[in-house]
C-alpha cells in the first residue's frame, strides 16, 4: 500500500508522551488478510485502539480524521465486510480513535515507500 502523505513520522506531543519512538504497522484483516492501512504506532505496548490522526494511508480512511466522530463509521473490511473496530473518542486525550475488536487484525512491522 502506497502512502499518499508524508513518510515521516508525526511528531508531536502525543508522540512525546510516549516516550518519542514510533514505528509504521501494517494492519490487515484477521479475517482475510486484506491490507486495510498503514498506522503510526508510538511507544511500546499493544495495538487496541488506532488513532485517526495517526493512519497514514489510505487517503479514504487518512481524512476521517477531519472528521467528528460522530460521522465516522465502523471500520469495516473491504473484503469480506467483517467488522474490526468501533469509532470513539479515547478519553484520556479526546482524541478520535479506533477501538479495536480483540483478535480482529493482524499487525506486522513495515517501512513505507
Ligand atoms: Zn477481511
Amino acid at each position: 500500500m502506497q502512502s499518499t502523505s508524508k513518510t515521516k513520522f508525526k511528531k508531536d506531543k502525543y508522540r512525546q508522551a510516549r516516550g518519542g519512538y514510533s514505528r509504521f504497522l501494517e494492519v490487515s484483516c484477521h479475517h482475510c488478510d486484506k491490507v486495510i492501512l498503514i498506522y503510526q504506532k508510538d511507544g511500546p505496548g499493544e495495538l487496541k485502539r488506532m488513532y485517526l490522526d495517526r493512519i497514514i494511508a489510505p487517503e479514504s480512511l487518512v481524512t476521517l480524521q477531519t472528521l467528528p466522530i460522530s460521522k465516522v463509521s465502523e471500520l469495516v473490511c473491504p473484503k469480506c465486510k467483517y467488522i474490526l473496530a468501533i469509532a470513539y473518542v479515547y478519553p484520556k486525550e479526546k482524541r478520535n480513535a479506533f477501538r479495536l475488536f480483540v483478535g480482529a487484525v493482524n499487525k506486522k512491522v513495515t517501512k513505507l515507500k
